[in-house]
């Protein structure tokens, strides 16, 4: 096994170390979950990075998602620069976000109104709020390991109990708020049914993962997914999906399109920004137009709708075809099968949740369907599995709760040398 040189690295992470809190502007990017500190990267190309000493890896973080053509690709690129060169931005209406709007709502038939925003916590935000404002109530319900940005009232866990009310997950947040927002378990539809036969009439709106993502990857069961449809409409709640992983990721229209539901709002990022900061929110018309200038409910963005952001956002989507998905499908699914192949060798219990081109390692026997599943998996073995395969040259994401990613830039030679140091790490874990 190679080893890493690291030097750059670690001065420059002592240097951040005084000026960023946790030298770092995201937490997850500390390796708090993992251990041993933060890699500096210099440049990527492709579907590999290259950190500031030199060292290269196969990246399955991609920016979390955001990068479903791999790291500055030419194409993209291209057409960025060319915005880029008439001026960065306005703060007035441009056709690059015309052009990126008119796109998403084809691929989203649900969306038939949108608004850009500048982060998939914006997103979530703005569609909570306008989502209570049109329904007059004021109880949002969400899913234990759902992650819907750090917006106040989703930023809750479960107090005691069954479906219960939130608690505040962070320090700062409004007990008040956290309140109201009821916690229920992923794929857990007896419980829906109960909570909704109680409280209903009350609450605003589900927002979900309609894929979970940020809990590692946990695949909903379709049945789950229609019980918060039929629920909602009896109920006149709303069902907000939040896609800003799976947007674009797993069809181009979501996960709706994968299960053929329609939420009523959708939220939507990464991707959606070719590699730049974006949110986007959307649905129905007769709900959008609350929206300010239209309606009552005010958001609003200086940078909102940048046109190059909106730029590298539809030339991405605009690459992106069937032949695109089916390709994703392809060495995702040969990927898959070898961490199967390699594990059983050597005997390591592994499970491989996968949708498309997003996936999780789970160190466990068992099922991995909810968030308690996922907290009842080897943990400190992932830990360890991850810094061996970052010695290996395969770029994971620094915490057990965060998906892996392939892109259009992978190919069958990065899976398998990723296969050679899957054969290494397994090897020395069992
Ligand atoms: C990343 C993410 C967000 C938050 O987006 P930011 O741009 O980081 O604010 C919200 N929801 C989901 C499902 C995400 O994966």
């Amino acid at each position: 096994m190679s080893s890493l040189k690291r030097f750059k690295s670690d001065l420059l992470y002592e240097r951040a170390s005084k000026v960023m809190v946790g030298g770092v502007n995201s937490p997850v990017r500390s390796f708090k979950y993992v251990g041993g500190r933060p890699i500096f990267i210099a440049k990527g190309k492709g579907s590999k990075i290259i950190d500031v000493d030199g060292n290269q890896y196969i990246d399955y973080v991609m920016s979390y998602g955001a990068l479903i053509h791999g790291h500055a690709n030419d194409k993209v690129l291209e057409k960025t620069i060319d915005i880029i060169e008439q001026g960065t931005t306005f703060g007035a209406p441009t056709e690059p976000e015309l052009l990126l709007c008119e796109e998403i709502t084809k691929a989203f038939p649900s969306i038939e109104k949108i608004r850009l925003v500048n982060s998939g916590t914006e997103a979530t935000m703005s569609a909570i709020r306008l989502a209570k404002a049109y329904t007059k109530r004021k109880y949002i319900l969400k899913f234990e390991g759902c992650y819907h940005g750090h917006v106040d009232q989703l930023l809750v866990r479960a107090g005691s109990g069954m479906a219960t009310f939130g608690v505040p997950l962070s320090e700062g947040v409004d007990e008040e708020i956290a309140s109201k927002t009821i916690l229920c378990n992923y794929n857990d539809i007896e419980q829906l049914y109960k909570v909704f036969s109680t409280y209903g009439k009350e609450i605003a709106a589900i927002i979900v993962e309609p894929i979970a993502g940020n809990m590692g990857v946990v695949i909903p069961e379709k049945e789950f997914i229609f019980t918060m449809r039929e629920l909602c409409d009896k109920y006149g709640s709303l069902l907000i999906f939040d896609e800003v992983i799976t947007g674009f990721r797993v069809a181009r229209g979501g996960a709706q399109e994968l299960y053929n539901v329609e939420a009523d709002l959708t939220c939507l990022g990464k991707i959606i920004g070719g590699g730049f900061p974006i949110g986007a929110y959307g649905g129905k018309r007769e709900i959008m137009k609350m929206i300010s200038p239209e309606g009552p409910v005010y958001q609003a963005g200086t940078l909102s709708g940048n046109p190059v952001a909106c730029a590298a956002g539809l030339a991405t989507i605009s690459f992106l075809d069937q032949k695109s998905y089916e390709y994703l499908e392809r060495i995702s699914s040969f990927l898959e099968k070898e961490i199967y192949k390699i594990a059983n060798e050597y005997s390591v219990d592994v499970k491989v949740n996968r949708v498309g081109s997003m996936f999780s390692i789970f160190f466990t026997n068992r099922e991995v369907k909810d968030f308690q599943d996922v907290l009842s998996t080897n943990r400190d073995l992932f830990a360890v599995f991850h810094s061996m395969m970052l010695r290996s040259g395969i770029y994971l994401p620094p915490s057990p709760y965060e998906a892996m990613f392939l892109s259009t830039s992978h190919r069958v030679e990065d899976i398998q040398d990723t296969s050679l140091a899957l054969q290494e790490t397994f090897k020395s874990l069992k």
